[in-house]
């Protein structure tokens, strides 16, 4: 008798249409529940998808090169095939899967046999966290809160990670200046003219440094008045209680040549990830990935971004303020992948003054590196005929985890071939006192969740029952205006045959949008047909991030439109856009012409 189920693509952050770039399976194979079917890339990005049951593979509905979206059908298996191999009794379990099996399902997460440490230890801790990114120090902190003795370990002088140091918080602070630039130059329509700026680009490198610089000082004084004790250096598993680490100096990762060894009874990974280079892109100082453009040497005349995720188009917004002509080259067939196509064309249309060619369906198959510039070839759907030079190319191609990187198998932990670290809802990893959390396990490579799944893990460590159990994680496009989006979107709603009704409001009736010159923008929930639960919502406009926080907690709470309508919003704020989408939705708006009755 067959057990048919279908095993689709679960939350993964509010992304819609997202590339397959690699499928594990084929008909026939027979998978384990956890076992990788495919891998994903979103702008952000790279995840595998795991089975959410075993059994025999029947049909695999998507491809590489598809696009694909929560809720969409991956595979169809038969349980039944393998119902007695899904609840094996552990201890008669054989110690590794046939090799026959391992090698049909290509990527199964292979355990590794741990090592064993036979040596002394410098230090002595209840919780070692490894990476001091904001999943990292929001661990360590949290431990030491909860009474635990913590060592934080990062190779870096600076605490913080990739956000505070070369991501989210330096890319704000350019954003920022630049968001400025462009308000100021809007009010000579309000008859209040400014002479152009005189563009200091060492002053603004100092004002990005100084903000990182506040940060990341202030997390080194809150360790300290929690008495995290922060040890300097690269770190790598010796064994399952050890790891080594490898002092390191100086503002980069210079090794001195000293090493510690530091014993645990828990650990959590936060080893995060790092930049995806594309392989046929030579060394040139005229090419840089993120970290390059937010060091801001100069301003080039003729800027290309390769990958039109929000990364590229972020650092792509600071640097066409400042001066320089973009083009953006992206495989996919739109800009700004995830949020409603709804929102990114009110962005589009308010930021084509900025771009020179925007080439989505496009693919950068040459770079060549000449003297007058970088000539660029393309193929695809709005390829130019001819290689375009240019005087600067940021990659933005994705980010990859460091999985690999930290000796993670001499601890028995599970990698996967992309280096992700598998965890369950306590953020523990296959070895039960060892946790990860962050980029390092997948789905959206965001700070805000690194931050709560190092909460669930500290507190774990601390002998708490915490899960990582969130509805929703919001995604937000800081440009201009802002594209801020969680929970179902209407093409997600469209595609999982969920029934939506949904309710905009524009912001050409918000009273507020229209004094700040900015009424482009609009503010759109989706609620739940048969509960009308609101279940999800979206922003465009200026301050839309910072807006979005209200619909992730209406959504969290189960609110319906009553909920949120009958919720006084201060006049005039934007903010009011979100109670007035509410009373859309219950016909009770009175700020938009009478709506048809239904
Ligand atoms: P990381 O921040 O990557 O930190 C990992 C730390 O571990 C690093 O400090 C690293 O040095 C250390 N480490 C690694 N291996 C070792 C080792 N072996 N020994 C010692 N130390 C080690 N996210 C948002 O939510 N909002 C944004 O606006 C946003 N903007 C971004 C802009 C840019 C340009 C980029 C690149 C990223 C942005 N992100 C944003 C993503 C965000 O930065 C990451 O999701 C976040 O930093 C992940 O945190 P983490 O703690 O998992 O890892």
């Amino acid at each position: 008798m067959s057990n048919l189920i279908e095993l689709k693509v679960p939350d993964i952050g509010g992304h819609s249409n997202v590339d397959v770039i690699e499928v594990f399976v084929k008909v026939g194979d027979t998978v384990a529940k956890d076992d990788s079917l495919i891998t994903l890339e979103t702008d952000k990005a790279t995840m595998e998808v795991p089975a959410e049951a075993a059994g025999v593979v029947k049909e695999v509905r998507t491809a590489v090169g598809g696009k694909i979206s929560e809720g969409d059908v991956i595979v169809v298996i038969d349980a039944a095939g393998v119902a007695a191999a899904a609840n094996p009794a552990p201890a008669a379990a054989p110690a590794a899967a046939p090799a026959a099996v391992a090698s049909q399902v290509a990527a199964p997460v292979a355990t590794p046999a741990a090592a064993t440490h036979s040596g002394t230890a410098d230090i002595d801790c209840d919780v070692l966290v490894l990476g001091a990114g904001p999943g990292g120090y929001s661990a360590a902190f949290r431990a030491a809160d909860l009474g635990l003795k913590v060592v934080l370990v990062e190779r870096y002088a600076t605490l913080g990670g990739v956000c505070l140091n070369v991501g989210c918080i330096p890319s704000k602070a350019l954003l920022h200046n630049a968001a400025v630039i462009d308000e100021v130059k809007h009010l000579a329509a309000n008859g209040i003219k400014f002479a152009a700026p005189e563009i200091d680009i060492d002053m603004l490198r100092g004002y990005k440094e100084k903000v990182i610089g506040k940060l990341t000082g202030g997390l080194a004084g809150m360790a300290k008045a929690r008495k995290v004790q922060v040890v300097r250096g690269v770190g790598s598993f010796l064994d399952p209680h050890h790891l080594q680490v490898e002092t390191t100096d100086g503002t980069g990762q210079d090794k001195t040549g000293a090493k510690q060894t530091i014993k645990f009874k828990n650990a959590i990974i936060a080893a995060g990830s790092r930049v995806v280079n594309l392989p046929f892109i030579p060394q040139d100082p005229r090419i840089v990935d993120s970290t390059g453009a937010l060091e801001l040497k100069a301003v080039p005349n003729k800027m290309l971004v390769i990958g039109g995720g929000i990364i590229g188009l972020e650092m792509g917004t600071v640097y066409s303020t400042l001066g320089a002509r973009l083009d953006v080259v992206e495989m996919m067939d739109g800009l700004m992948q995830g949020p409603d196509r709804d929102l990114v064309k009110v962005w589009e249309k308010y930021n084509a003054h900025r771009f020179d060619n925007i080439m989505t369906g496009t693919k950068t198959v040459a770079v060549d590196a000449r003297e007058d510039g970088i000539y660029v070839t393309f193929e695809g759907a709005k390829a130019p005929a001819e290689p375009q030079r240019y005087d600067l190319v940021l990659v933005a191609a994705g980010r990859a985890p460091n999985g690999k990187l930290i000796g993670a198998e001499n601890a028995g932990v599970a990698v996967t071939d992309r280096g992700f670290i598998e965890v369950d809802k306590q953020q523990r990893t296959n070895v039960p006192h060892i946790y990860a959390i962050g980029d390092i396990v997948g789905q959206p490579m965001l700070a805000h969740k690194a931050v709560h799944e190092a909460h669930v893990a500290a507190e774990n460590c601390a002998g708490g029952k915490s899960f990582f159990d969130a509805r929703v994680i919001p995604g937000v496009a800081y440009t201009d205006p802002e594209v801020a989006w969680v929970g179902v979107t209407e093409e997600s709603a469209k595609r999982d045959g969920i029934k939506i009704e949904k309710a905009v409001f524009p912001w050409a009736a918000s009273g507020r949008a229209i004094a700040n010159g900015r009424d482009e923008g609009f503010t759109k929930l989706i609620f739940d047909a048969e509960t009308h639960q609101v279940i999800g919502g979206a922003i465009v406009g200026t301050h839309a991030g910072d807006m979005l926080g209200e619909i992730c907690l209406a959504i969290e709470m189960g609110c319906d439109a009553t909920d949120i309508g009958k919720t006084i919003h201060a006049h005039p704020t934007l903010g009011e856009s979100i109670g007035m989408a509410a009373e859309v939705a219950h016909g009770s708006c009175t700020d938009l012409p009478p709506q048809r009755k239904k």
